[in-house]
Parts: C-alpha cells; structure tokens; sequence
C-alpha cells in the first residue's frame, strides 16, 4: 500500500434512479463532507448508471490516479443491481458465502421482518473472495472493501443510513488507522445586507494578501453570504487561518451576523437565549414557515412562545385585534396591518418580542401597486413597533423561504 500523504479520493455513486432525478444523490454530499472533516479531499464525484460497461470503465479510469474509490449503490438483491457481480469480475474473485452476512440477513428475516427469506435474500450474503466484508448493522447487503494497484475500493449500499453507519463505524476509523492524515480546517462567517458582488469587491486586497494555501469560497443563499477559509493543516497552521478570519470579520464587520458556519435561525436563537428574551409571531404570508426554523433549533422552547398562522383577515381580525377599517383602508399586506399583528400577537402572548409577515407569494394576486412578491414585516417590543418592506422576484416556495429569513435577519439588526 502506497501510504501517500496527499490522498485523493473520488465518490462514485452508481444507479438509475440517480441520473433521472427520481433519487437526489444525498450520498456523494454526505461522503464529502464526512471525509473532508478528516483531512481527505475528494477529487470529484461520478454518477452512473446500472450499466456494466460505463461501472467497468470507470473503475478502471479511477484506479490509474486515486488513492481511494468510494462507491454507493447497486447492491440490492434484483436484477437492475450490478455492482456485486462486476466488482467479482473486476477484481478476479469468485463468489462464496460469507457467514456472518449469511446469519445477519437470517437474523433481519427471522426476527425483524419476519418473513420467509428468498433465495435472492441469501444472494445478499454472497460476496467476491478477492474483498474483506464490511458487515451491514442496518440492512442485508454487506460492503466490501477493495485493493488494486495502491487503490482502495470501497463499495456500500446506496440506502442512506446504511451507508453511514458502514462509513462511521467502519470506513472512516480504517482510513484513519492506515494513513496520517491532516484536517482541513474550515473559518466560516455569515453576512446579511450585501450582495456578493459588493462583498468581494471589499475584499479585493484581503484575497490579494491572503496566503495560497487558504481558500477563500463566498456561498451565497437565500439573500445572505456566507464567507468561508479553508486550509490544509498540511500547508497552514490553525494560528494562521485565524488571524486571517480575524482580519476578514473586521473587514465584513457591518454586515456580519456570526461567525460561524450557522443559520439565521442559529443566530437568532442564540441572541433570544443570552438575552433571556421572548419570542412570537404572527405570520401570514409565510404561513408557519418562521415558527418552523425557529422550532427546528433545539432549545428553542426556552424563548419561543408560539405563533398565530393568521392567513385570512378575519384571524388577523378576530385573534390579533387588527382593526377591520384598518384592513379595508390599508390592505392585508400593508405595513400598517403588519405592524397591528406584531403588536396583536405580542400582546396575547405576552412575549417580549414579536414579529409579523404579510405579504403577495404569488403566482397570482399581485397587482401594480403590490406586485407579487411584495412583503411588509413588522416587529414590535413593548417600546416600539417597527416595519419594512421587501420585493422579492421568485416563485412561490423561493419568495416564502426568502420572506422567512429577511424578516428574521431584519429583527435580529434592531434587537439592540
Ligand atoms: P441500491 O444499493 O442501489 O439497491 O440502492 C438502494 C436505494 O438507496 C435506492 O433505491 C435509492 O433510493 C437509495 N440510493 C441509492 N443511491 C443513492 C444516493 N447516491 N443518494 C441517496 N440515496 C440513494
Ligand atoms: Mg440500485
């Protein structure tokens, strides 16, 4: 085994479903990222289909130039899965039973699924005698691990959580034992309020300076950008890249909503808990969509009271007190309704802080004046209540998510 220093790696996700987009390739991602954290950088990542002679070429393409071949999928016990079978041939093998896949896929059928086992079931515990089996705490299909010419082949199951487990607690501890491997270290900052253009023209001498062996990645989403650093231990050293996010969050500081690599809802969570704030929100136009990121953080109970999906205006009405005329004379999507919701649901509540959406999703109901994509948001305290308004341009699922993490961020900068 060449146990080289720089380990390049390549994801190999095999399977129909894959490349029509029935299935959405959650592997490769997973892989990536799991690998990354312990230092092994992925070269890039193939999808193919279950066809013998694009697997076949391409495993004999990898294997020229990579350290390690990390395959998913194709392992099932039907017709359609070829993996097994072409890996055999691939690496000169013949098949046999191996014992403890054949009692495990027993054990799932005896006393899990409780149901007769097929032949093809047993097919599950056949595999080539050319690999060492990864067994499957999680499924019947074992994984198999492969050497050929310095390369390691890995093959797993295409079902997700099987594949993790395998990867977890087999895969990534094997990796490490054999080869000494150096993490890369990510820095990563979250703005909000300026378009990435913007940013990196402010960052133009930062980058200018910055060392080559750190990475510099804007993400943008969903209206914010996130700034990342990313380095080698091999290359730099964790002194190094910290000094330069120092310098980088002072550059960005106006913009800056953390600095680490979390959510608008993270951060929000994190303001409410330290600040031992309450929080709650009326929300029209988002539907539920707020109280659900903010419900998806743990602990979030601590602050979050609750939330009123007031959608038609006889709930804005009859549950928040805004006051029909005001309706009538101003619209359901106008600051001066949004702001009546803030403040209505703050009161019945009782919470410190609230926040309210109303807004034209689209596709239809928009008009000159409030065209789709027309949002007010309003936040309220006991000592003010304050509004904004936002155009956005998308379609419906895009304008919610948007309006959700703009009204968030626009209450997180006036919390002071
Ligand atoms: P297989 O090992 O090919 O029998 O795959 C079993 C199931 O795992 C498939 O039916 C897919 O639903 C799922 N699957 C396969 N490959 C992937 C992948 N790359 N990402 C996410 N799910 C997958
Ligand atoms: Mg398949």
């Amino acid at each position: 085994m060449n146990e080289k220093n720089n380990f390049s790696a390549v994801i190999v996700t095999i399977g129909d479903e894959l490349l029509i987009g029935q299935t959405i390739d959650t592997n490769s991602a997973w892989i990536a990222s799991a690998l990354n954290k312990i230092g092994i950088n992925i070269e890039k990542r193939i999808a193919i289909g279950d066809n013998w002679n694009q697997i076949w070429d391409c495993l004999e393409k990898e294997n020229q130039h990579n350290s390690l071949v990390l395959i998913t999928g194709g392992l099932g016990p039907t017709s359609d899965d070829i993996t097994k079978p072409l890996l055999c041939k691939f690496f000169n093998g013949k098949m046999i039973v191996d014992e403890a896949a054949l009692a495990n896929v027993k054990n799932i059928f005896e006393n899990i699924l409780k149901r007769p086992l097929l032949e093809r079931n047993l097919k599950q515990a056949e595999v080539p005698d050319t690999c060492n089996v990864i067994q499957n705490a999680r499924g019947t299909a074992p994984g198999m691990w492969f050497e050929k010419n310095n390369t390691i082949f890995v093959s797993m199951p295409g079902v997700p959580h099987e594949m993790k487990a395998m990867m977890t607690n087999y895969v990534i501890p094997e990796l490490q034992k054999r080869f000494e491997l150096k993490p890369i270290i990510h820095r990563t900052l979250l703005t909000a309020g300026i378009g990435e253009s913007f940013l990196a023209d402010m960052l133009v001498d930062f980058e200018k300076n910055l060392s080559k062996d750190i990475k510099l990645a804007y993400l943008p989403n969903y209206g914010m950008v996130r700034l990342r650093l990313s380095a080698s231990m091999q290359q730099s050293d964790e002194n190094t890249i910290d000094n330069n996010f120092k310098q980088l969050k002072e550059i960005v500081k106006d913009y800056l909503v953390a600095d680490k690599d979390i959510s608008i809802q993270e951060a929000i969570s994190v303001i409410f808990s330290e600040k031992k704030t309450t929080l709650s929100v009326a929300e029209s136009c988002t539907g539920g969509y707020i109280s659900h990121l903010i419900t998806s953080i743990p602990g979030s109970s601590s602050f979050f009271l609750g939330a009123v999906v007031s959608y038609a205006n006889e709930v804005k009405r009859d549950l928040l007190d805004v006051p029909q005329e005001l309706i009538e004379k101003y619209g359901a999507v106008s600051i001066q309704t949004v702001e009546k919701m803030a403040e209505g649901v703050r009161k019945k509540t009782g919470s410190d802080v609230s926040l309210a959406t109303s807004g034209i999703m689209g596709p239809g109901g928009g008009s000159d004046e409030k065209p789709v994509g027309y949002v007010c948001v309003a936040m309220s305290t006991a000592v003010k209540t304050i509004s904004t308004t936002f155009q956005f341009r998308f379609d419906r699922t895009r304008n919610i998510e948007l309006t959700a993490v703009q009204a968030l961020n626009f209450m997180r900068k006036n919390m002071e």
